[in-house]
Protein backbone atom coordinates (compact mmCIF):
# COMPACT_ATOMS: atom_id res chain seq x y z
CA UNK A 1 0.00 0.00 0.00
CA UNK A 2 1.40 3.46 -0.73
CA UNK A 3 0.75 6.38 1.92
CA UNK A 4 -0.21 9.74 0.18
CA UNK A 5 1.27 13.14 1.99
CA UNK A 6 -1.13 15.97 2.01
CA UNK A 7 -0.01 16.99 -1.56
CA UNK A 8 -1.69 19.24 -4.16
CA UNK A 9 -1.01 18.02 -8.01
CA UNK A 10 -2.51 15.36 -10.81
CA UNK A 11 -1.50 11.89 -10.08
CA UNK A 12 -3.04 8.80 -11.98
CA UNK A 13 -4.44 5.93 -11.55
CA UNK A 14 -5.54 3.26 -14.28
CA UNK A 15 -9.08 2.70 -12.13
CA UNK A 16 -10.33 5.29 -9.30
CA UNK A 17 -13.14 4.40 -6.90
CA UNK A 18 -14.97 6.82 -4.36
CA UNK A 19 -15.88 5.65 -1.12
CA UNK A 20 -14.52 2.88 1.20
CA UNK A 21 -17.94 1.00 1.84
CA UNK A 22 -18.42 -2.44 1.54
CA UNK A 23 -18.72 -2.18 -2.72
CA UNK A 24 -15.99 0.46 -2.65
CA UNK A 25 -13.63 -1.94 -0.52
CA UNK A 26 -14.50 -5.33 -1.91
CA UNK A 27 -13.61 -3.80 -5.71
CA UNK A 28 -10.78 -2.09 -4.41
CA UNK A 29 -9.33 -5.59 -3.40
CA UNK A 30 -10.43 -7.77 -6.36
CA UNK A 31 -9.26 -5.23 -8.58
CA UNK A 32 -5.62 -4.79 -6.76
CA UNK A 33 -5.26 -8.75 -6.62
CA UNK A 34 -5.88 -8.86 -10.78
CA UNK A 35 -3.19 -6.86 -10.78
CA UNK A 36 -4.99 -3.59 -11.49
CA UNK A 37 -3.49 0.07 -10.54
CA UNK A 38 -6.49 1.06 -7.95
CA UNK A 39 -7.34 3.97 -6.25
CA UNK A 40 -10.20 4.07 -3.08
CA UNK A 41 -10.83 7.79 -1.78
CA UNK A 42 -12.61 7.72 1.37
CA UNK A 43 -13.30 11.45 2.95
CA UNK A 44 -13.39 9.50 6.88
CA UNK A 45 -10.51 8.69 8.17
CA UNK A 46 -11.46 5.69 9.24
CA UNK A 47 -14.32 2.87 9.36
CA UNK A 48 -16.10 3.85 12.37
CA UNK A 49 -19.04 5.36 11.80
CA UNK A 50 -22.13 4.18 14.26
CA UNK A 51 -25.86 2.59 12.76
CA UNK A 52 -24.68 1.64 9.43
CA UNK A 53 -25.50 -1.91 8.17
CA UNK A 54 -23.77 -4.81 10.17
CA UNK A 55 -25.75 -7.77 8.56
CA UNK A 56 -22.93 -10.08 6.50
CA UNK A 57 -25.69 -12.49 4.57
CA UNK A 58 -24.65 -16.31 3.39
CA UNK A 59 -23.44 -14.80 -0.33
CA UNK A 60 -21.15 -12.84 1.17
CA UNK A 61 -19.87 -15.38 4.13
CA UNK A 62 -18.82 -18.03 0.89
CA UNK A 63 -17.48 -14.87 -1.12
CA UNK A 64 -14.82 -14.29 1.95
CA UNK A 65 -13.69 -18.29 2.09
CA UNK A 66 -13.82 -18.28 -1.45
CA UNK A 67 -11.44 -14.82 -1.00
CA UNK A 68 -9.15 -16.44 1.49
CA UNK A 69 -10.44 -14.60 4.59
CA UNK A 70 -13.15 -16.35 6.01
CA UNK A 71 -11.09 -17.81 9.09
CA UNK A 72 -10.43 -14.04 9.83
CA UNK A 73 -14.13 -12.83 9.49
CA UNK A 74 -15.11 -15.80 11.60
CA UNK A 75 -12.71 -14.33 14.61
CA UNK A 76 -14.61 -11.36 14.59
CA UNK A 77 -17.27 -10.68 17.25
CA UNK A 78 -20.32 -11.56 15.74
CA UNK A 79 -23.80 -12.72 16.22
CA UNK A 80 -25.40 -15.37 14.40
CA UNK A 81 -29.18 -14.60 12.95
CA UNK A 82 -30.97 -18.06 11.77
CA UNK A 83 -34.19 -17.30 11.26
CA UNK A 84 -36.22 -13.89 10.43
CA UNK A 85 -39.24 -13.69 12.22
CA UNK A 86 -42.41 -11.35 13.27
CA UNK A 87 -44.18 -11.28 16.13
CA UNK A 88 -47.65 -12.57 14.64
CA UNK A 89 -49.82 -10.90 17.29
CA UNK A 90 -51.79 -13.92 19.31
CA UNK A 91 -49.38 -16.87 19.16
CA UNK A 92 -45.43 -15.72 19.63
CA UNK A 93 -43.28 -15.49 16.65
CA UNK A 94 -43.95 -16.84 12.56
CA UNK A 95 -40.35 -17.38 10.78
CA UNK A 96 -40.75 -16.38 7.49
CA UNK A 97 -37.07 -16.64 6.35
CA UNK A 98 -35.42 -19.85 7.80
CA UNK A 99 -32.03 -19.66 6.79
CA UNK A 100 -30.89 -22.96 8.22
CA UNK A 101 -32.95 -24.40 4.96
CA UNK A 102 -30.18 -23.13 2.54
CA UNK A 103 -27.87 -25.69 1.48
CA UNK A 104 -24.53 -23.87 1.99
CA UNK A 105 -21.51 -23.42 4.52
CA UNK A 106 -22.52 -20.69 6.37
CA UNK A 107 -26.70 -20.77 6.88
CA UNK A 108 -27.29 -17.77 8.81
CA UNK A 109 -26.58 -13.81 8.94
CA UNK A 110 -23.50 -13.47 10.73
CA UNK A 111 -24.06 -9.61 12.34
CA UNK A 112 -20.49 -7.93 12.83
CA UNK A 113 -19.99 -4.38 12.88
CA UNK A 114 -19.40 -2.80 9.41
CA UNK A 115 -15.88 -1.46 10.39
CA UNK A 116 -14.61 -4.61 11.32
CA UNK A 117 -15.45 -6.24 8.14
CA UNK A 118 -13.98 -2.77 6.49
CA UNK A 119 -11.01 -3.03 8.09
CA UNK A 120 -10.46 -6.92 7.20
CA UNK A 121 -11.00 -5.69 3.33
CA UNK A 122 -8.54 -2.85 4.15
CA UNK A 123 -5.89 -5.17 5.28
CA UNK A 124 -5.90 -7.68 2.81
CA UNK A 125 -6.10 -5.29 -0.16
CA UNK A 126 -3.12 -3.55 1.40
CA UNK A 127 -1.00 -6.40 0.88
CA UNK A 128 -1.67 -6.12 -2.78
CA UNK A 129 1.31 -3.58 -4.57
CA UNK A 130 -1.25 -2.09 -7.01
CA UNK A 131 -4.00 -1.15 -4.28
CA UNK A 132 -3.76 2.48 -2.61
CA UNK A 133 -6.54 3.69 -0.08
CA UNK A 134 -6.76 7.28 0.41
CA UNK A 135 -8.61 8.21 3.77
CA UNK A 136 -9.34 11.67 4.71
CA UNK A 137 -10.24 12.10 0.77
CA UNK A 138 -13.23 13.56 -0.12
CA UNK A 139 -14.06 13.58 -4.04
CA UNK A 140 -15.14 17.42 -4.88
CA UNK A 141 -16.53 16.49 -8.37
CA UNK A 142 -15.62 14.86 -11.97
CA UNK A 143 -13.31 15.67 -14.20
CA UNK A 144 -14.92 16.03 -17.59
CA UNK A 145 -13.83 16.40 -21.17
CA UNK A 146 -16.50 16.17 -23.68
CA UNK A 147 -18.78 14.03 -21.87
CA UNK A 148 -16.05 11.69 -20.70
CA UNK A 149 -15.15 11.36 -17.17
CA UNK A 150 -11.33 11.31 -16.91
CA UNK A 151 -11.16 10.92 -12.91
CA UNK A 152 -11.77 13.02 -9.77
CA UNK A 153 -11.11 15.87 -8.12
CA UNK A 154 -10.50 15.60 -4.17
CA UNK A 155 -9.78 17.97 -0.99
CA UNK A 156 -7.92 16.45 2.13
CA UNK A 157 -8.28 16.76 5.05
CA UNK A 158 -5.36 18.85 5.62
CA UNK A 159 -6.43 21.10 2.88
CA UNK A 160 -4.22 19.92 -0.06
CA UNK A 161 -6.78 19.61 -3.41
CA UNK A 162 -5.73 17.41 -6.07
CA UNK A 163 -6.72 15.60 -9.18
CA UNK A 164 -6.75 12.28 -9.83
CA UNK A 165 -6.84 11.16 -13.45
CA UNK A 166 -8.59 7.56 -14.54
CA UNK A 167 -9.39 5.57 -17.01
CA UNK A 168 -12.24 4.60 -15.02
CA UNK A 169 -13.98 5.60 -11.85
CA UNK A 170 -16.41 4.01 -10.26
CA UNK A 171 -18.88 5.69 -7.43
CA UNK A 172 -19.33 3.33 -4.26
CA UNK A 173 -20.18 6.43 -2.46
CA UNK A 174 -23.45 5.24 -1.04
CA UNK A 175 -26.78 6.69 -1.81
CA UNK A 176 -26.33 10.34 -2.15
CA UNK A 177 -23.59 10.25 -4.29
CA UNK A 178 -21.95 13.15 -5.74
CA UNK A 179 -20.39 11.36 -8.64
CA UNK A 180 -23.91 10.53 -9.74
CA UNK A 181 -25.19 13.83 -9.33
CA UNK A 182 -22.61 15.49 -11.00
CA UNK A 183 -23.00 13.10 -13.79
CA UNK A 184 -26.16 13.69 -13.79
CA UNK A 185 -27.85 10.20 -12.92
CA UNK A 186 -31.13 10.38 -10.99
CA UNK A 187 -32.13 7.45 -9.81
CA UNK A 188 -36.10 6.79 -9.56
CA UNK A 189 -37.90 6.75 -6.22
CA UNK A 190 -40.28 4.02 -5.14
CA UNK A 191 -42.47 4.63 -2.68
CA UNK A 192 -41.77 4.09 1.09
CA UNK A 193 -44.08 4.31 4.51
CA UNK A 194 -41.39 4.38 6.94
CA UNK A 195 -38.46 5.75 8.30
CA UNK A 196 -35.71 4.37 10.79
CA UNK A 197 -34.07 6.28 14.00
CA UNK A 198 -31.32 4.90 15.45
CA UNK A 199 -30.03 4.99 18.92
CA UNK A 200 -27.45 3.09 21.24
CA UNK A 201 -28.72 2.40 24.93
CA UNK A 202 -26.64 0.28 27.57
CA UNK A 203 -26.50 -3.71 27.83
CA UNK A 204 -26.64 -4.41 31.51
CA UNK A 205 -23.63 -7.27 32.29
CA UNK A 206 -24.91 -10.98 32.17
CA UNK A 207 -28.05 -10.06 30.40
CA UNK A 208 -29.40 -12.37 27.41
CA UNK A 209 -28.48 -10.95 23.97
CA UNK A 210 -32.28 -9.45 22.33
CA UNK A 211 -32.99 -10.98 19.40
CA UNK A 212 -33.23 -9.34 15.73
CA UNK A 213 -37.16 -9.89 16.58
CA UNK A 214 -38.82 -6.35 15.94
CA UNK A 215 -41.64 -6.20 18.13
CA UNK A 216 -44.59 -3.77 17.38
CA UNK A 217 -47.08 -1.76 19.28
CA UNK A 218 -49.32 1.14 18.39
CA UNK A 219 -48.30 2.32 15.48
CA UNK A 220 -44.56 1.94 15.46
CA UNK A 221 -41.51 -1.04 15.74
CA UNK A 222 -38.39 -1.71 16.72
CA UNK A 223 -35.68 -3.50 16.33
CA UNK A 224 -32.92 -4.41 18.74
CA UNK A 225 -29.09 -5.27 17.70
CA UNK A 226 -26.80 -6.62 20.29
CA UNK A 227 -23.40 -4.88 20.50
CA UNK A 228 -20.48 -5.48 23.06
CA UNK A 229 -22.07 -3.88 25.97
CA UNK A 230 -24.77 -1.83 24.10
CA UNK A 231 -27.42 -2.44 22.13
CA UNK A 232 -27.97 -0.50 18.59
CA UNK A 233 -31.67 -0.01 18.28
CA UNK A 234 -33.70 0.85 15.10
CA UNK A 235 -37.04 2.96 16.46
CA UNK A 236 -39.31 2.41 12.99
CA UNK A 237 -42.31 4.37 12.10
CA UNK A 238 -44.21 6.65 9.53
CA UNK A 239 -42.06 8.09 6.86
CA UNK A 240 -42.71 12.13 7.52
CA UNK A 241 -42.85 12.39 11.43
CA UNK A 242 -38.94 13.11 11.84
CA UNK A 243 -40.07 16.61 12.40
CA UNK A 244 -42.79 16.16 15.07
CA UNK A 245 -41.04 13.31 16.92
CA UNK A 246 -38.32 16.03 17.38
CA UNK A 247 -40.78 18.95 18.65
CA UNK A 248 -42.28 16.72 21.05
CA UNK A 249 -38.54 16.44 22.73
CA UNK A 250 -37.00 13.67 24.18
CA UNK A 251 -39.29 12.60 26.97
CA UNK A 252 -42.01 11.81 24.94
CA UNK A 253 -39.38 9.84 22.64
CA UNK A 254 -38.27 7.93 25.86
CA UNK A 255 -41.61 6.92 26.53
CA UNK A 256 -42.09 5.31 22.74
CA UNK A 257 -39.46 3.06 23.43
CA UNK A 258 -40.45 1.81 26.40
CA UNK A 259 -43.77 1.42 25.06
CA UNK A 260 -42.84 -0.58 22.26
CA UNK A 261 -39.55 -2.21 24.21
CA UNK A 262 -40.32 -2.45 27.96
CA UNK A 263 -37.59 -3.92 28.86
CA UNK A 264 -35.36 -0.68 27.62
CA UNK A 265 -37.77 1.18 30.28
CA UNK A 266 -34.88 0.99 33.14
CA UNK A 267 -32.46 2.98 30.57
CA UNK A 268 -34.35 5.10 28.33
CA UNK A 269 -32.92 7.74 30.29
CA UNK A 270 -30.02 7.19 29.10
CA UNK A 271 -30.73 9.81 25.72
CA UNK A 272 -30.15 12.78 26.69
CA UNK A 273 -31.63 14.59 24.22
CA UNK A 274 -32.61 14.25 20.16
CA UNK A 275 -29.48 14.46 19.30
CA UNK A 276 -29.23 11.02 20.37
CA UNK A 277 -31.31 10.02 17.93
CA UNK A 278 -30.04 9.95 14.69
CA UNK A 279 -33.23 9.93 11.43
CA UNK A 280 -32.58 7.59 8.34
CA UNK A 281 -34.12 8.69 6.05
CA UNK A 282 -35.52 5.48 4.20
CA UNK A 283 -34.82 5.30 0.76
CA UNK A 284 -35.72 2.56 -1.93
CA UNK A 285 -34.45 3.75 -5.51
CA UNK A 286 -32.57 2.72 -8.58
CA UNK A 287 -30.80 4.17 -11.42
CA UNK A 288 -32.51 3.48 -15.09
CA UNK A 289 -28.60 3.75 -16.27
CA UNK A 290 -25.50 2.97 -14.03
CA UNK A 291 -22.87 4.66 -16.49
CA UNK A 292 -21.84 7.31 -18.35
CA UNK A 293 -18.80 7.16 -20.03
CA UNK A 294 -15.56 6.47 -18.02
CA UNK A 295 -18.22 6.44 -15.18
CA UNK A 296 -19.94 3.78 -13.49
CA UNK A 297 -22.35 3.45 -10.35
CA UNK A 298 -22.75 0.94 -8.16
CA UNK A 299 -23.82 -0.78 -4.84
CA UNK A 300 -26.24 2.12 -2.94
CA UNK A 301 -24.58 4.73 -5.77
CA UNK A 302 -26.57 2.77 -7.72
CA UNK A 303 -29.95 1.63 -5.89
CA UNK A 304 -30.53 2.49 -2.25
CA UNK A 305 -32.16 -0.04 -0.47
CA UNK A 306 -34.99 -0.28 2.34
CA UNK A 307 -33.09 -1.73 5.63
CA UNK A 308 -35.96 -4.45 5.28
CA UNK A 309 -34.07 -7.88 5.43
CA UNK A 310 -30.70 -6.27 5.74
CA UNK A 311 -29.72 -6.81 2.39
CA UNK A 312 -27.29 -3.37 1.15
CA UNK A 313 -24.01 -4.91 1.92
CA UNK A 314 -24.73 -8.23 0.55
CA UNK A 315 -26.27 -6.05 -2.80
CA UNK A 316 -23.00 -3.65 -2.93
CA UNK A 317 -20.76 -6.69 -2.60
CA UNK A 318 -22.37 -8.54 -5.24
CA UNK A 319 -21.83 -5.33 -7.43
CA UNK A 320 -18.36 -4.94 -6.51
CA UNK A 321 -17.66 -8.72 -7.63
CA UNK A 322 -19.78 -8.14 -10.80
CA UNK A 323 -18.04 -5.46 -11.96
CA UNK A 324 -14.31 -6.87 -11.02
CA UNK A 325 -15.04 -10.09 -13.34
CA UNK A 326 -16.36 -7.92 -15.98
CA UNK A 327 -14.29 -4.92 -15.69
CA UNK A 328 -10.71 -6.51 -14.48
CA UNK A 329 -9.61 -7.72 -17.95
CA UNK A 330 -10.68 -4.60 -19.75
CA UNK A 331 -9.02 -2.80 -17.13
CA UNK A 332 -5.63 -4.43 -17.71
CA UNK A 333 -5.45 -3.91 -21.24
CA UNK A 334 -6.82 -0.64 -21.30
CA UNK A 335 -10.05 -1.93 -23.28
CA UNK A 336 -12.86 -0.40 -20.42
CA UNK A 337 -15.81 0.66 -23.18
CA UNK A 338 -18.83 1.40 -22.72
CA UNK A 339 -20.86 -1.16 -23.54
CA UNK A 340 -18.47 -3.53 -21.06
CA UNK A 341 -19.67 -0.95 -18.59
CA UNK A 342 -23.58 -1.47 -19.01
CA UNK A 343 -22.51 -5.49 -18.62
CA UNK A 344 -22.28 -5.17 -15.45
CA UNK A 345 -25.68 -2.95 -14.66
CA UNK A 346 -27.02 -5.90 -16.90
CA UNK A 347 -25.80 -8.71 -14.85
CA UNK A 348 -26.54 -7.00 -12.41
CA UNK A 349 -30.30 -5.46 -12.63
CA UNK A 350 -32.62 -9.13 -12.07
CA UNK A 351 -30.98 -9.64 -8.62
CA UNK A 352 -31.73 -5.90 -7.61
CA UNK A 353 -35.55 -5.33 -8.68
CA UNK A 354 -36.03 -9.16 -7.24
CA UNK A 355 -34.77 -7.88 -3.83
CA UNK A 356 -36.38 -4.34 -4.21
CA UNK A 357 -39.62 -5.91 -5.50
CA UNK A 358 -39.50 -8.08 -1.83
CA UNK A 359 -38.75 -5.20 -0.14
CA UNK A 360 -41.69 -3.34 -1.49
CA UNK A 361 -43.76 -6.22 -0.85
CA UNK A 362 -42.57 -6.31 2.74
CA UNK A 363 -43.41 -2.70 3.12
CA UNK A 364 -47.10 -2.75 1.91
CA UNK A 365 -47.39 -5.93 3.87
CA UNK A 366 -46.18 -5.76 6.49
CA UNK A 367 -44.00 -2.07 7.59
CA UNK A 368 -47.15 0.01 6.58
CA UNK A 369 -50.05 -2.55 8.61
CA UNK A 370 -47.92 -1.70 11.36
CA UNK A 371 -46.70 1.75 11.25
CA UNK A 372 -50.71 2.17 10.84
CA UNK A 373 -51.56 0.96 13.73
CA UNK A 374 -53.72 -1.59 11.46
CA UNK A 375 -51.29 -4.97 12.26
CA UNK A 376 -48.84 -5.84 14.60
CA UNK A 377 -47.26 -8.52 12.69
CA UNK A 378 -47.67 -9.87 8.51
CA UNK A 379 -51.25 -10.68 7.27
CA UNK A 380 -53.24 -13.84 9.22
CA UNK A 381 -53.07 -15.58 5.98
CA UNK A 382 -49.61 -14.99 5.70
CA UNK A 383 -49.25 -16.64 9.05
CA UNK A 384 -51.31 -19.19 8.47
CA UNK A 385 -49.82 -20.47 4.80
CA UNK A 386 -45.38 -20.29 7.15
CA UNK A 387 -47.67 -22.14 9.75
CA UNK A 388 -48.77 -25.00 7.66
CA UNK A 389 -46.06 -24.94 5.08
CA UNK A 390 -42.74 -23.95 6.88
CA UNK A 391 -40.96 -25.16 4.21
CA UNK A 392 -41.93 -21.86 2.50
CA UNK A 393 -39.43 -20.38 4.33
CA UNK A 394 -36.85 -21.60 1.98
CA UNK A 395 -38.05 -18.54 -0.51
CA UNK A 396 -37.58 -15.53 1.79
CA UNK A 397 -34.40 -16.76 3.41
CA UNK A 398 -33.17 -17.81 -0.29
CA UNK A 399 -33.87 -14.41 -1.81
CA UNK A 400 -32.85 -12.47 1.10
CA UNK A 401 -29.36 -14.60 1.89
CA UNK A 402 -28.23 -15.59 -1.31
CA UNK A 403 -30.31 -13.50 -3.81
CA UNK A 404 -30.16 -14.05 -7.20
CA UNK A 405 -27.48 -14.29 -9.45
CA UNK A 406 -25.14 -14.75 -6.70
CA UNK A 407 -21.75 -13.78 -7.36
CA UNK A 408 -18.54 -16.14 -6.96
CA UNK A 409 -14.82 -15.00 -6.21
CA UNK A 410 -13.41 -14.80 -10.11
CA UNK A 411 -10.35 -16.98 -10.69
CA UNK A 412 -7.37 -14.25 -9.80
CA UNK A 413 -9.30 -13.18 -6.68
CA UNK A 414 -9.52 -16.56 -4.80
CA UNK A 415 -6.91 -17.41 -2.16
CA UNK A 416 -6.89 -20.27 0.28
CA UNK A 417 -6.96 -19.61 3.90
C1 LIG B 1 -28.56 3.48 9.47
C2 LIG B 1 -28.38 2.42 8.42
C3 LIG B 1 -28.61 1.09 8.75
C4 LIG B 1 -28.46 0.10 7.79
N1 LIG B 1 -28.64 -1.20 8.12
C5 LIG B 1 -28.30 -2.18 7.23
C6 LIG B 1 -28.22 -3.54 7.61
O1 LIG B 1 -28.49 -3.90 8.75
N2 LIG B 1 -27.82 -4.43 6.67
C7 LIG B 1 -27.48 -4.07 5.41
O2 LIG B 1 -27.08 -4.92 4.61
N3 LIG B 1 -27.56 -2.79 5.03
C8 LIG B 1 -27.93 -1.83 5.91
N4 LIG B 1 -27.89 -0.54 5.54
C9 LIG B 1 -27.51 -0.21 4.19
C10 LIG B 1 -26.05 -0.45 3.99
O3 LIG B 1 -25.26 0.18 4.98
C11 LIG B 1 -25.71 0.03 2.60
O4 LIG B 1 -26.61 -0.53 1.67
C12 LIG B 1 -24.31 -0.39 2.23
O5 LIG B 1 -23.39 0.09 3.18
C13 LIG B 1 -24.01 0.16 0.85
O6 LIG B 1 -22.67 0.02 0.57
P1 LIG B 1 -21.94 1.02 -0.41
O7 LIG B 1 -20.52 0.62 -0.36
O8 LIG B 1 -22.65 1.05 -1.69
O9 LIG B 1 -22.15 2.48 0.21
P2 LIG B 1 -21.81 3.05 1.66
O10 LIG B 1 -21.71 1.98 2.66
O11 LIG B 1 -22.77 4.15 1.90
O12 LIG B 1 -20.36 3.63 1.51
C14 LIG B 1 -20.10 4.84 0.85
C15 LIG B 1 -18.73 5.32 1.30
O13 LIG B 1 -18.39 6.44 0.50
C16 LIG B 1 -17.85 7.45 1.31
N5 LIG B 1 -18.08 8.71 0.60
C17 LIG B 1 -19.26 9.31 0.37
N6 LIG B 1 -19.09 10.43 -0.35
C18 LIG B 1 -17.76 10.52 -0.57
C19 LIG B 1 -16.94 11.47 -1.27
N7 LIG B 1 -17.48 12.53 -1.87
N8 LIG B 1 -15.61 11.28 -1.31
C20 LIG B 1 -15.04 10.19 -0.69
N9 LIG B 1 -15.78 9.28 -0.01
C21 LIG B 1 -17.11 9.44 0.04
C22 LIG B 1 -18.60 7.29 2.61
O14 LIG B 1 -17.90 7.88 3.70
C23 LIG B 1 -18.70 5.78 2.74
O15 LIG B 1 -17.59 5.23 3.39
C24 LIG B 1 -28.08 0.47 6.48
C25 LIG B 1 -27.86 1.81 6.15
C26 LIG B 1 -28.01 2.78 7.12
C27 LIG B 1 -27.74 4.22 6.74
Amino acid sequence: MSEHPATTGKEATTCAIIGAGPAGMVLGLLLARAGVEVTVLEKHGDFLRDFRGDTVHPSTLRLLDELGLGEQFAALPQSKLEEIAFPDGDEGLVVVGDLRRLNVRHPYIAITPQWDLLNLLAEAAEKEPTFTLRRNTEVTGLIEQNGVVEGVRYRERQGGTGELRADLTVACDGRWSIARRQAGLRPKELPVPIDAWWFKLPQHEGEESASLTPTARDGRFAIVIPRSGYYQIAYIAKKGIDASLRARGIEHFREEVAAVRPELADRVDRLGSMDDVKHLDVRVNRLNRWHTEGLLCIGDAAHAMSPIGGVGINLAVQDAVATATVLAAPLRKGEVTSSRLAKVRRRRLLPTIAVQALQQLLHKGVAEPIVEGRRTGPPKPVIKLMRRFPKLSFIPAYLIGIGLRPEHAPAFARRVS
